[in-house]
């Protein structure tokens, strides 16, 4: 019906349309062949009739009609379904023999052939990625003609042989591809997962690099599976490179071969001791770090010893620098919460950030002597009386024992106290001669001999280096010297072992 009535209605405008058709069809005869202009034609018109929805007319066409009647005929409803049905001419982008899609313009199906052929030799990384592409001279329904881009789109889609997929993008950059959103985002977890334990904060799991995954059109070979997707996250950045040690190869010679740092050399190879290196042996040169890793939270409770205090109490019976301790310190227990940081397993940080003693320490008290000390005060060492020369030890002497050591030299030469201390004994003592005695603390005692004169008096406090009394030759001496004793409660002591 519809059909009819517009070939009826749009008469005067028929004969300027027929010329124009027939200029086209001329046009494209030199290119296919007027026979297969027509047999085109012949399709857009059928095509049109059931886009029309003028069924029944279609149905006898198919019956039959259409191939009784003659060519001119078949020219009469070519050209009756042009006006018809918004028939134009156009031109269609033909790709290795397909059609693409049909512009308007010459220059548009050029245009959206050559931005596709360009995006193309990308994506397929060749010069070629179309054997053929041409634009040719149609006919074409009017809702059918299309823009540059939506050609473009098409012509790039037709021929981008990658696969669709889903990318994991390690910021910002893509590193490999698997085939579904669920694989990808699965393989993530796994690599997460090799590194918690019992200890790890599960919500605190994250990587170091900022991990995306999106949809991404990859080439065939670089989809990879759970498995090898897993192995590229894991891979170092560059490619690893490895030394075998020869004779004379050492962490010094290898840094200057491989252009690097002896310590980088011993972070790169931390089970290594670069001072036994064998032959043989291999040795990284390069970066090892993995190119993603993970990081991990651990909480740990650890019980531990802490120092005690220690209290310090000012005894004024006692002389500066004096302490005795009176209560021994005992550590305590505490339990210590860490918070531990971990990359791919390997701990970069450890902080405490709870602590509960679970056993308190007792604490030390020291007695601090605050006394100020006399100068005849005992020190507890002793000075040389009198310096010379050593002519018999301490020790055995002609089947006796020789209770002190003698320092001969000139008479009236003086002597003074070893050390600070009272006198308690000066006079004749037998075979001592002039002796004088003096009481240290702690049970020590020094003996003065064989003096020409006394200088000091029993009761006398004399302090360490004080002159006491002069070198002499009386009691039991074969010449003039000192005798000097040192004892502890009584006992005659080695000099030369305290004397300074
Ligand atoms: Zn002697």
């Amino acid at each position: 019906m519809l059909f009819k009535k517009n070939a009826d209605e749009s008469k005067d405008n028929t004969k300027h349309n027929i010329e124009n058709i027939f200029k086209a069809i001329r046009e494209s005869a030199a290119v296919d062949g007027l026979k297969n202009v027509f047999e085109k034609g012949k399709t857009k018109v059928l095509a049109l009739i059931a886009h029309e929805k003028v069924a029944d007319k279609a149905k006898k066409v198919k019956a039959g009609t259409m191939y009784a009647v003659s060519s001119g005929m078949i020219v009469f409803f070519v050209v009756c379904g042009i006006l018809g049905s918004n028939l134009t001419i156009g031109y269609r982008v033909v790709a290795d023999g397909e059609v693409v899609g049909v512009v308007s313009q010459k220059e548009d199906a050029q245009l959206a052939c050559e931005k596709a052929v360009e995006t193309l030799k990308v994506i397929k990384g060749t010069e070629e990625p179309i054997s053929e592409v041409k634009v040719e001279l149609t006919l074409a329904n009017q809702d059918m003609v299309q823009d540059e881009k939506e050609v473009e789109t098409t012509l790039v889609a037709a021929f981008d042989d990658r696969l669709d997929g889903y990318g994991i993008y390690v910021d910002g950059s893509l590193v490999v591809a698997l085939s579904t959103e669920a694989q990808a985002k699965e393989a993530l977890e796994l690599y997460k997962l090799e590194f918690v334990n019992e200890n790890t904060e599960k919500d605190t799991v994250a990587f170091n690099k900022n991990v995306e995954v999106k949809s991404v059109k990859v080439k065939a070979d670089f989809m990879k599976n759970q498995e090898d997707a897993l192995a590229a996250l894991k891979a170092p950045k560059d490619e690893v490179i490895k030394h075998v040690i020869a004779e004379g190869d050492t962490f010094y010679s290898l840094a200057e071969k491989y252009n690097t740092t002896m310590e980088k050399l011993m972070a790169y190879n931390p089970d290594v001791k670069p001072e036994l290196l064998q032959n043989g042996q291999e040795i990284f040169v390069t970066e090892t770090t993995p190119l993603l890793q993970v990081q991990t939270k651990e909480r740990l409770k650890a019980t531990e010893p802490f120092d005690y205090e220690t209290e310090k109490v000012d005894d004024p019976d006692a002389y500066v620098g004096v302490s005795v301790v009176t209560t021994e310190g005992v550590p305590g227990e505490k339990e210590v919460e860490y918070e531990i940081i971990k990359e791919n397993g390997i701990e970069v940080s450890k902080i405490a950030i709870a602590e509960t003693v679970v056993k308190e320490p007792v604490t030390a008290v020291v007695r601090v002597g605050t006394k100020e000390r006399p100068s005849t005060a005992s020190t507890g060492t002793f000075a040389t009386p009198y310096n010379g020369i050593v002519t018999s030890r301490f020790g055995s002497r002609w089947g006796s024992t020789h209770t002190g050591i003698d320092l001969a030299g000139a008479t009236g030469s003086p002597v003074v106290a070893a050390d600070g201390g009272t006198v308690i004994s000066a006079g004749w003592a037998g075979g001592y001669g002039k002796l004088i005695k003096i009481r240290h603390d702690n049970g020590y005692e020094t003996y003065y001999a064989h003096l020409s004169s006394i200088n000091v008096s029993v009761g006398q406090k004399v302090a360490k280096r004080e002159f006491i009394g002069r070198v002499g030759n009386t009691g039991n001496s074969t010449g003039p010297h000192l005798h000097f004793e040192i004892r502890k409660n009584g006992t005659p002591l080695n000099p030369a072992n305290y004397m300074n």
